[in-house]
């Protein structure tokens, strides 16, 4: 679990910044949830037999000896929120949250026990121009922070029905090829077959390779349902590879699951996720609701954008005033209220009079100018201007100096 220092944050707030405009574009709410729930809503939504439930959740007691646990994903809160509220009710519901995650993994680079996700929810549509919508925002988003090279892969789980034949198909081809399982795909095979196709074991990623496909087993909506969503990917030029065996990690996908990938960031190379899940509201006690949605892993997308170098500049300043005197402070202050409400951020010199001290902190700060009120710019009605990034300055008068200082900053970057 990590502290988030004010440096790193620049990069955490230009993210969200980003994803609340490209998800309001949509049309989605912003909703936000307890970080606590009852053990079970978990456990009857990502699934008893899942990675998450049996062996990562922070789970406890609480003084009136009900379970709890950390949420270590959104959607079930999200699910249990809407349907608590009547929500969804004929209604077609588009929402997003943002919010730290709890998982009990093996701390590594990119794999924390707390992490930050961010992601959206659509409820009411079962068409597949959704599936598209939460793809296309995921790639809206990209373009937004200016993010290239990131990969889709795309696959789909069929229907709750066509899974199960699915299933029974892949546990008679691992029986027959047992003595290719590792200890952990044999117990996947009796608890959650499906998981061994994402096993990193090398033996059974060889045996992966002629293992039976979804696809052979699809019911026919479910086909063309598929098929649709990649059509609708295509027209809109947004590419993707198929992976047969991505599954993701979570019991209630159904239908379409998707990945964005980088390879920039080891293994750990995973940085959004997510699908269809059109059971998991009837499963946990409303009425049969289609429903769609991703969660983007906001620390892996941090590192990936400070790797590609698109945090840099964010948190600079504007401006930093540099005073000499009371009668200066004075000008000082108001002139930084005036700026300030232009939309300029401004740091107001609190301190050491010196005028090289000061002008060292103005360095210090990462302001882009300093403005120098000094005596001379006093008796002149002026200010001076420096430009921080390469100590060039000249002077301005007062009326013209929000003018003035708005163009700059406009100008350069
Ligand atoms: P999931 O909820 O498992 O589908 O994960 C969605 C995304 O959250 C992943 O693609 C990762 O980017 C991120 N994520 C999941 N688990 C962790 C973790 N333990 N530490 C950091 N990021 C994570």
């Amino acid at each position: 679990m990590n502290d988030q220092l004010p440096d790193d944050l620049t990069c955490w707030q230009y993210l969200e910044h980003a994803a609340s405009v490209v998800f309001k574009q949509f049309g989605y709410h912003e909703i936000r949830l307890p970080v606590v729930e009852k053990t079970e809503l978990f456990a009857r939504s990502i699934g008893q037999a899942t990675d998450i439930v049996e062996k990562e959740m922070y789970t406890f007691l609480d003084r009136n000896g009900d379970q709890l646990s950390l949420r270590p994903e959104a959607t079930a809160g999200v699910v249990r929120a809407m349907l608590q509220h009547g929500l969804l009710h004929n209604a077609i519901q588009r929402v997003w949250y943002t919010g730290p995650m709890f998982r009990h993994e093996r701390p590594q680079k990119g794999r924390y026990r707390q992490f930050h996700q961010i992601g959206v929810e659509a409820y009411g549509m079962a068409e597949a121009e959704l599936d598209v919508e939460v793809i296309s925002m995921t790639s809206q988003l990209w373009r937004k922070l200016g993010l290239t090279g990131v990969k889709l892969e795309i696959n789909t789980l069929g229907s709750p029905e066509s899974r199960v034949e699915y299933r029974e198909a892949l546990v008679e081809y691992y029986q027959a090829n047992r003595d290719s399982l590792d200890a952990d795909s044999l117990r996947r095979l009796e608890t959650n077959p499906l998981r061994i196709l994402d096993s990193k074991d090398k033996a059974v990623i060889e045996l992966n390779k002629s293992a039976p496909d979804v696809i052979e087993y699809l019911d026919d909506a479910s086909r063309e349902h598929f098929e649709r969503v990649q059509l609708l990917l295509e027209k809109l030029g947004i590419s993707y590879i198929r992976n047969p065996k991505l599954v993701r990690g979570l019991d209630y996908y159904s239908r379409t699951v998707f990945e964005w990938t980088t390879d920039k960031l080891g293994t750990q190379n995973a940085i959004c996720g997510g699908g269809r899940y059109d059971s998991l509201v009837e499963k946990l006690g409303g009425k049969s609701t289609p429903a769609a949605g991703f969660a983007i892993g906001m620390e892996r997308l941090v590192e990936l954008l400070t790797i590609e170098k698109l945090c840099q500049n964010r948190k600079r300043q504007d401006v930093y005033i540099v005073q000499t005197s009371e009668a200066a402070l004075e000008i000082g202050l108001s002139l930084a209220m005036e700026m300030r409400d232009a939309g300029i951020s401004v740091i107001s010199n609190i301190g050491s009079t010196g005028f090289k001290s000061q002008l060292k902190k103005a360095d210090r700060s990462g302001a882009r100018l300093a403005l120098i009120i000094g005596e001379n710019e006093l008796q002149t009605n002026t200010v001076t201007i420096k430009l921080l990034d390469n100590g060039k300055q000249y002077t301005v008068s007062i009326e013209n100096l929000l003018t003035d200082v708005s163009s700059y900053l406009e100008n350069t970057e």
